[in-house]
């Protein structure tokens, strides 16, 4: 029977405290939640901009599906084509700034229908260590030769890069990497391309209307141009929806429509999710700042915590770790921090490295400046209780 091998493996977990499960359900995820018949403060939410519960946003999943229904009922490539799809690709192709852009069902996916359709036997993809687990997927999905580079290494990037007899070079980079909420170095990153004649494939998922004067990405936070550059975003994070998309050259986009499976095998987004989507660009459009409070706030809430002595990047991106080191202690840290309202994960191996649990916190545009010192004191004293602080 397989239940008792399952058991051993879940109890094995359990005494390396690396058994997930799943938290307590919420209701809505505001920058608070009430569980149970708590309320906590919300530093958990990949919903930066608060999106996800914009009267306009939710009110344009309600006019989409009254209009059109709950379901795209098949594939892009059968009946599933809506009008919806289309006018939502033409204002993600605008907003990137690329020739075209591709809905898929999440980031997820994405990722593996980009990495296994465009690139195959001969191929060589050089990746950075701490990518995203759906990059790591695609890439292990593809018939191409893999190598990963330590994290944000340009010289083991080249020296991979370097190698003579390979027929086409993709580099695969998270723009912010989700679990450390540092930023690609891109523009060495599209030299070492241009170098090459290497494809970049970017992870917009955590950048996209986080990054940049008006929420475009990383390549406008450096000011650089989408030439040479396969962009995957999800809606599911900042624009506070759902599903995904890849931005880039015409010929990358039919040869994904021809090539990429989660695309022709799966049905497509529905209408809720798409005129959800169009109205969190317009919102974004019309309130760029947005984009601008949630910087103010990540750089607020990065030095209140290294105020209190936490070991704590400086940045400007929401996605703050608070590494611990060992599973039991982040663990520890962020049940206190329940304790004392705060809602934030504690991640641990495999999501990170060995030795580098942490307590991932991430911050929100409509947190109040009364929020976040709530939170700095709350991280103060479970800190304390957790024997981080002293
Ligand atoms: C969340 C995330 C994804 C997956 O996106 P979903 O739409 O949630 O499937 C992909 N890449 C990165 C870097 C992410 O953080």
């Amino acid at each position: 029977m397989i239940e008792a091998s399952l058991t051993e493996t879940l109890t094995e977990l359990d005494s390396q405290a690396l058994r997930r499960r799943l938290p307590e359900a919420i209701e809505r995820p505001g920058t608070t939640v009430e569980r149970g018949d708590r309320r906590l403060l919300n530093l958990s939410s990949n919903n930066y901009l608060g999106l996800a519960t914009h009267p306009d946003v939710v009110m344009a999943a309600v006019d989409a599906t009254m209009r059109s229904g709950c379901s795209a009922t098949g594939s892009r490539l059968l009946a599933g084509n809506l009008t919806w799809h289309e006018r939502l690709e033409a204002r993600i192709a605008q907003f990137k700034g690329t020739e075209a852009a591709l809905l898929f069902n999440s980031g997820y996916v994405a990722n593996l229908g980009v990495l296994t359709a465009l690139t195959g036997p001969g191929d060589l993809i050089v990746a950075d260590k701490l990518n995203h687990a759906s990059l790591i997927d695609g890439a292990r999905a593809s018939e191409a030769e893999v190598r990963h580079a330590p994290h944000q290494s340009m010289e083991r990037m080249e020296a991979l890069l370097d190698k003579p007899g390979v027929k086409r070079r993709f580099v695969v980079t998270d723009g912010v990497f989700s679990m450390d909420g540092d930023i690609a170095r891109l523009p060495e990153l599209l030299s070492l391309c241009r170098r090459y004649e290497a494809t970049l494939v970017l992870d917009e998922a955590h950048a996209t209307g986080v990054l940049g004067a008006t929420g475009r990405g990383t390549l406008e936070h450096y000011c650089l141009g989408v030439q040479g550059v396969i962009q995957v975003g999800t809606l599911s994070k900042a624009l506070g929806g759902f599903g995904a998309f890849v931005a880039g050259s015409q010929a990358v986009i039919e040869s994904l429509i021809n090539l990429a499976r989660p695309l022709v095998f799966s049905t497509a987004l529905p209408p809720a999710v798409i005129g959800a989507a169009l109205a969190a660009f317009d919102v974004l459009d019309f309130d760029p700042g947005l984009v601008e409070r949630l910087r103010a706030n990540a750089i607020y809430l990065r030095e209140g915590l290294q105020r209190i002595g936490l070991q704590v990047p400086s940045g400007i991106t929401p996605i703050i770790p608070v590494v611990v080191g060992e599973p039991d202690v982040a663990l520890k840290f962020a049940q206190h921090l329940d304790t004392l309202g705060v809602l934030a994960q504690a991640v641990r191996p495999p999501s990170v490295p060995r030795g580098s649990a942490r307590v991932r916190v991430t911050v929100m545009a409509p947190h109040t400046r009364e929020q976040l010192d709530r939170a700095i004191a709350a991280f103060e004293t479970a800190g304390r209780r957790a024997g981080i602080l002293t």
